[in-house]
Protein backbone atom coordinates (compact mmCIF):
# COMPACT_ATOMS: atom_id res chain seq x y z
CA UNK A 1 0.00 0.00 0.00
CA UNK A 2 1.18 3.39 -0.67
CA UNK A 3 2.02 5.26 2.52
CA UNK A 4 1.45 8.63 2.68
CA UNK A 5 4.17 11.08 3.46
CA UNK A 6 4.35 11.89 7.18
CA UNK A 7 3.38 15.49 7.71
CA UNK A 8 3.69 16.60 11.64
CA UNK A 9 3.94 20.42 13.06
CA UNK A 10 3.88 22.05 16.51
CA UNK A 11 0.81 24.70 17.24
CA UNK A 12 2.48 26.86 19.98
CA UNK A 13 0.32 29.29 21.49
CA UNK A 14 2.24 32.89 21.50
CA UNK A 15 1.50 33.76 25.04
CA UNK A 16 4.93 34.00 26.52
CA UNK A 17 8.20 32.56 26.23
CA UNK A 18 8.96 29.43 24.66
CA UNK A 19 9.27 26.88 27.09
CA UNK A 20 11.96 23.88 26.92
CA UNK A 21 9.06 21.49 26.72
CA UNK A 22 7.52 23.25 23.41
CA UNK A 23 11.60 23.32 21.75
CA UNK A 24 10.94 19.37 22.92
CA UNK A 25 7.92 19.24 20.77
CA UNK A 26 9.18 20.53 17.97
CA UNK A 27 12.25 18.54 17.71
CA UNK A 28 10.59 15.41 17.83
CA UNK A 29 8.32 16.49 15.19
CA UNK A 30 10.83 17.58 13.06
CA UNK A 31 13.31 14.71 13.76
CA UNK A 32 10.56 12.47 12.86
CA UNK A 33 9.04 14.49 9.56
CA UNK A 34 13.01 14.61 8.43
CA UNK A 35 13.52 11.01 9.27
CA UNK A 36 10.45 10.04 6.81
CA UNK A 37 11.39 13.23 4.12
CA UNK A 38 8.32 14.36 4.93
CA UNK A 39 7.08 18.14 5.90
CA UNK A 40 7.11 20.05 9.43
CA UNK A 41 4.68 22.49 9.74
CA UNK A 42 4.24 25.26 12.23
CA UNK A 43 0.64 26.86 13.27
CA UNK A 44 0.42 29.81 15.79
CA UNK A 45 -2.34 29.22 17.72
CA UNK A 46 -3.37 33.17 18.12
CA UNK A 47 -7.16 32.96 18.19
CA UNK A 48 -7.09 33.97 22.23
CA UNK A 49 -6.54 37.98 21.04
CA UNK A 50 -5.88 38.68 24.57
CA UNK A 51 -3.79 36.57 25.28
CA UNK A 52 -1.51 36.45 22.12
CA UNK A 53 1.41 38.65 21.17
CA UNK A 54 3.39 39.53 18.32
CA UNK A 55 6.25 39.24 20.81
CA UNK A 56 6.02 36.08 21.88
CA UNK A 57 5.23 34.82 18.10
CA UNK A 58 8.80 36.68 17.37
CA UNK A 59 10.29 34.27 20.22
CA UNK A 60 9.10 30.95 18.40
CA UNK A 61 10.34 31.97 15.25
CA UNK A 62 13.68 33.40 17.01
CA UNK A 63 13.28 29.99 19.14
CA UNK A 64 13.00 27.97 16.51
CA UNK A 65 15.61 29.35 14.40
CA UNK A 66 18.30 29.32 17.04
CA UNK A 67 17.58 25.43 17.62
CA UNK A 68 17.88 24.82 13.65
CA UNK A 69 14.55 23.17 13.35
CA UNK A 70 13.64 24.90 9.90
CA UNK A 71 10.33 24.90 9.32
CA UNK A 72 8.43 23.91 5.45
CA UNK A 73 6.07 25.97 4.06
CA UNK A 74 4.75 29.54 6.04
CA UNK A 75 3.56 29.40 9.43
CA UNK A 76 -0.04 29.51 9.44
CA UNK A 77 -2.03 32.06 12.19
CA UNK A 78 -4.71 29.55 13.69
CA UNK A 79 -7.17 33.21 13.92
CA UNK A 80 -6.87 33.47 10.17
CA UNK A 81 -8.43 30.53 9.81
CA UNK A 82 -11.74 31.23 11.70
CA UNK A 83 -14.00 31.91 8.94
CA UNK A 84 -13.36 27.84 7.93
CA UNK A 85 -13.87 26.58 11.78
CA UNK A 86 -16.94 28.28 11.71
CA UNK A 87 -18.30 26.96 8.40
CA UNK A 88 -17.27 23.28 9.64
CA UNK A 89 -19.18 23.73 12.52
CA UNK A 90 -22.31 25.03 10.03
CA UNK A 91 -21.30 21.73 8.27
CA UNK A 92 -21.25 19.18 11.06
CA UNK A 93 -25.13 21.46 11.71
CA UNK A 94 -26.05 20.78 8.40
CA UNK A 95 -25.75 17.19 8.35
CA UNK A 96 -26.87 16.26 12.00
CA UNK A 97 -23.87 15.88 13.56
CA UNK A 98 -23.96 19.03 15.59
CA UNK A 99 -27.25 20.92 17.14
CA UNK A 100 -27.71 24.29 18.09
CA UNK A 101 -28.14 24.70 22.26
CA UNK A 102 -29.74 27.65 23.31
CA UNK A 103 -29.18 26.59 26.90
CA UNK A 104 -27.72 29.71 29.18
CA UNK A 105 -25.13 29.40 31.59
CA UNK A 106 -27.76 29.72 34.41
CA UNK A 107 -29.47 26.88 32.81
CA UNK A 108 -26.77 24.81 32.83
CA UNK A 109 -25.48 25.30 36.29
CA UNK A 110 -29.04 24.65 37.64
CA UNK A 111 -28.77 21.47 35.67
CA UNK A 112 -25.47 20.95 37.51
CA UNK A 113 -26.99 21.81 40.55
CA UNK A 114 -29.91 19.51 40.36
CA UNK A 115 -27.34 16.60 39.12
CA UNK A 116 -24.92 16.86 42.18
CA UNK A 117 -27.73 16.84 44.66
CA UNK A 118 -29.62 13.76 42.57
CA UNK A 119 -26.08 12.13 42.62
CA UNK A 120 -25.86 12.03 38.78
CA UNK A 121 -23.79 12.76 36.46
CA UNK A 122 -22.61 16.54 36.26
CA UNK A 123 -22.37 16.78 32.57
CA UNK A 124 -24.50 18.65 31.20
CA UNK A 125 -26.78 17.08 29.06
CA UNK A 126 -28.56 19.95 26.51
CA UNK A 127 -32.54 19.67 26.30
CA UNK A 128 -31.91 20.90 22.61
CA UNK A 129 -29.92 17.82 21.08
CA UNK A 130 -32.35 16.31 20.00
CA UNK A 131 -34.65 19.88 18.66
CA UNK A 132 -35.30 21.02 15.32
CA UNK A 133 -32.41 22.70 13.85
CA UNK A 134 -34.47 25.10 12.26
CA UNK A 135 -35.75 25.75 15.97
CA UNK A 136 -35.09 29.25 17.19
CA UNK A 137 -33.44 30.61 13.65
CA UNK A 138 -32.89 34.03 14.69
CA UNK A 139 -31.66 33.89 18.63
CA UNK A 140 -27.99 33.26 19.05
CA UNK A 141 -26.92 29.87 20.52
CA UNK A 142 -23.66 28.17 20.51
CA UNK A 143 -23.33 24.70 18.33
CA UNK A 144 -22.77 21.51 20.05
CA UNK A 145 -20.85 18.26 18.71
CA UNK A 146 -23.82 15.02 18.92
CA UNK A 147 -21.23 12.97 20.33
CA UNK A 148 -22.22 9.38 20.67
CA UNK A 149 -23.88 8.72 24.38
CA UNK A 150 -23.07 5.52 24.82
CA UNK A 151 -19.58 3.12 24.25
CA UNK A 152 -16.44 4.60 24.34
CA UNK A 153 -14.16 6.67 22.50
CA UNK A 154 -10.58 4.78 21.78
CA UNK A 155 -7.20 6.70 21.24
CA UNK A 156 -4.12 4.19 19.88
CA UNK A 157 -1.65 6.09 21.28
CA UNK A 158 1.92 5.63 19.58
CA UNK A 159 3.23 6.32 23.56
CA UNK A 160 0.57 5.69 25.34
CA UNK A 161 -0.86 2.62 23.87
CA UNK A 162 -4.68 1.73 23.39
CA UNK A 163 -6.25 4.13 25.80
CA UNK A 164 -10.45 3.70 26.51
CA UNK A 165 -12.95 7.05 27.51
CA UNK A 166 -16.49 6.41 27.85
CA UNK A 167 -18.61 8.89 26.33
CA UNK A 168 -21.19 8.71 28.87
CA UNK A 169 -18.03 10.85 30.36
CA UNK A 170 -17.87 13.19 27.54
CA UNK A 171 -20.18 15.82 27.18
CA UNK A 172 -21.77 17.70 24.34
CA UNK A 173 -19.01 19.90 23.45
CA UNK A 174 -19.48 23.36 22.55
CA UNK A 175 -17.12 23.68 18.66
CA UNK A 176 -18.76 27.30 18.33
CA UNK A 177 -19.40 29.88 20.75
CA UNK A 178 -22.86 32.06 20.47
CA UNK A 179 -20.32 34.82 19.08
CA UNK A 180 -19.38 32.80 16.16
CA UNK A 181 -15.86 31.92 17.33
CA UNK A 182 -14.30 28.29 17.43
CA UNK A 183 -13.17 26.51 20.26
CA UNK A 184 -9.98 24.95 20.77
CA UNK A 185 -10.84 21.73 20.32
CA UNK A 186 -12.49 22.70 17.00
CA UNK A 187 -9.65 24.92 15.57
CA UNK A 188 -7.43 22.20 16.11
CA UNK A 189 -9.25 19.70 14.26
CA UNK A 190 -10.02 21.88 11.40
CA UNK A 191 -6.23 22.77 11.31
CA UNK A 192 -4.83 20.03 11.23
CA UNK A 193 -7.05 18.50 9.08
CA UNK A 194 -7.13 21.16 6.11
CA UNK A 195 -3.03 20.96 6.85
CA UNK A 196 -2.24 17.22 5.99
CA UNK A 197 -1.20 16.44 9.53
CA UNK A 198 -0.72 12.69 9.57
CA UNK A 199 0.63 12.54 13.40
CA UNK A 200 0.12 14.74 15.92
CA UNK A 201 3.34 14.51 18.31
CA UNK A 202 2.36 16.51 21.36
CA UNK A 203 2.99 16.46 25.33
CA UNK A 204 0.45 13.93 27.10
CA UNK A 205 -1.47 16.79 29.11
CA UNK A 206 -3.44 16.71 25.71
CA UNK A 207 -4.08 12.91 25.75
CA UNK A 208 -7.99 13.96 27.28
CA UNK A 209 -8.28 16.59 24.27
CA UNK A 210 -7.37 14.03 21.54
CA UNK A 211 -10.51 11.77 22.44
CA UNK A 212 -12.32 14.83 21.68
CA UNK A 213 -10.50 15.57 18.92
CA UNK A 214 -11.26 11.85 17.65
CA UNK A 215 -15.40 12.91 17.92
CA UNK A 216 -14.87 15.58 15.51
CA UNK A 217 -12.97 13.61 12.97
CA UNK A 218 -14.96 10.82 13.30
CA UNK A 219 -18.18 12.83 12.73
CA UNK A 220 -16.50 14.74 9.96
CA UNK A 221 -15.74 11.50 8.53
CA UNK A 222 -12.24 12.65 8.14
CA UNK A 223 -9.16 10.05 9.24
CA UNK A 224 -8.03 10.77 12.43
CA UNK A 225 -3.68 11.16 12.42
CA UNK A 226 -1.43 8.89 14.33
CA UNK A 227 -1.41 10.41 17.76
CA UNK A 228 1.31 10.15 20.28
CA UNK A 229 1.28 11.69 23.45
CA UNK A 230 5.14 12.43 25.17
CA UNK A 231 4.86 12.53 29.05
CA UNK A 232 5.77 15.58 30.17
CA UNK A 233 8.86 16.95 31.46
CA UNK A 234 9.90 17.40 35.14
CA UNK A 235 12.30 18.99 37.41
CA UNK A 236 15.14 17.06 39.08
CA UNK A 237 12.79 16.20 41.79
CA UNK A 238 10.45 14.76 39.90
CA UNK A 239 7.51 17.46 40.43
CA UNK A 240 6.22 19.08 37.14
CA UNK A 241 9.16 22.14 35.93
CA UNK A 242 8.85 25.22 36.55
CA UNK A 243 10.73 28.53 37.19
CA UNK A 244 12.39 26.49 40.72
CA UNK A 245 14.03 23.73 38.61
CA UNK A 246 15.77 26.76 36.86
CA UNK A 247 15.40 28.15 33.00
CA UNK A 248 12.41 27.34 31.16
CA UNK A 249 12.94 28.97 28.49
CA UNK A 250 14.60 28.27 25.25
CA UNK A 251 15.73 31.84 25.15
CA UNK A 252 17.05 31.57 28.53
CA UNK A 253 19.44 28.63 27.48
CA UNK A 254 20.86 29.98 24.44
CA UNK A 255 21.86 33.17 26.72
CA UNK A 256 23.70 30.94 28.94
CA UNK A 257 26.08 29.92 26.03
CA UNK A 258 24.95 26.26 25.44
CA UNK A 259 25.77 25.35 22.10
CA UNK A 260 22.06 24.61 20.05
CA UNK A 261 23.90 21.66 19.26
CA UNK A 262 24.37 20.37 22.85
CA UNK A 263 20.99 21.12 23.55
CA UNK A 264 19.22 19.31 20.47
CA UNK A 265 21.36 16.52 21.39
CA UNK A 266 19.75 17.07 25.11
CA UNK A 267 16.37 17.45 24.38
CA UNK A 268 16.45 14.87 22.00
CA UNK A 269 17.32 12.30 24.68
CA UNK A 270 14.62 13.63 27.26
CA UNK A 271 12.26 11.39 26.89
CA UNK A 272 13.33 9.72 23.53
CA UNK A 273 16.26 6.55 23.80
CA UNK A 274 18.28 4.98 21.54
CA UNK A 275 20.03 2.14 23.32
CA UNK A 276 21.80 3.67 26.08
CA UNK A 277 23.58 6.37 23.59
CA UNK A 278 23.78 9.77 25.25
CA UNK A 279 25.82 11.38 22.94
CA UNK A 280 25.14 11.70 19.11
CA UNK A 281 25.49 14.15 16.04
CA UNK A 282 22.79 15.64 14.45
CA UNK A 283 23.34 13.50 11.48
CA UNK A 284 22.58 10.35 13.94
CA UNK A 285 19.57 11.35 15.78
CA UNK A 286 17.49 11.95 12.39
CA UNK A 287 18.59 8.34 11.09
CA UNK A 288 17.46 7.18 14.56
CA UNK A 289 14.78 9.04 15.67
CA UNK A 290 11.29 6.63 16.41
CA UNK A 291 8.36 7.23 18.07
CA UNK A 292 8.80 3.70 19.54
CA UNK A 293 11.80 4.76 21.26
CA UNK A 294 9.63 7.68 23.56
CA UNK A 295 9.05 6.21 26.78
CA UNK A 296 5.81 6.78 29.35
CA UNK A 297 8.03 7.69 31.89
CA UNK A 298 8.02 11.64 32.30
CA UNK A 299 12.17 12.90 31.59
CA UNK A 300 13.37 14.68 34.43
CA UNK A 301 15.21 17.74 33.75
CA UNK A 302 19.21 16.91 34.75
CA UNK A 303 21.55 19.96 33.75
CA UNK A 304 24.52 18.05 34.39
CA UNK A 305 24.35 16.25 31.38
CA UNK A 306 23.30 19.03 29.24
CA UNK A 307 26.69 20.69 30.45
CA UNK A 308 28.17 17.24 29.39
CA UNK A 309 26.85 17.14 26.16
CA UNK A 310 27.86 21.02 25.88
CA UNK A 311 31.74 20.04 26.23
CA UNK A 312 31.35 17.18 24.32
CA UNK A 313 29.54 19.15 21.04
CA UNK A 314 31.81 21.84 21.29
N1 LIG B 1 -1.67 25.22 21.42
C1 LIG B 1 -1.47 24.07 22.20
C2 LIG B 1 -0.43 24.32 23.26
O1 LIG B 1 0.33 25.26 23.12
C3 LIG B 1 -0.98 22.89 21.39
C4 LIG B 1 -2.06 22.19 20.73
C5 LIG B 1 -1.61 20.90 20.06
O2 LIG B 1 -0.41 20.63 19.92
O3 LIG B 1 -2.51 20.20 19.63
O4 LIG B 1 -0.38 23.61 24.23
Amino acid sequence: PQIAPVVTRIAPSPTGTMHIGTARTALFNWLFARRHGGQFLLRIEDTDRERSTPEATDTIFQGLKWLGLDHDGEAVSQFDQVPRHAEVAHAMLASGHAYRCFSTQEEIETFREAARQAGTTTLFQSPWRDSDPSDHPDTPSVIRLKAPRDGTTIIADAVQGKVTFRNDQLDDMVLLRSDGTPTYMLAVVVDDHDMGVTHVIRGDDHLNNAARQAQIYDAMGWAQPVWAHIPLIHGADGKKLSKRHGATGVEEYAAMGYPAQALRNYLARLGWSHGDDEFFTDEQARAWFDLEGIGRAPARLDLKKLENLSGQHL
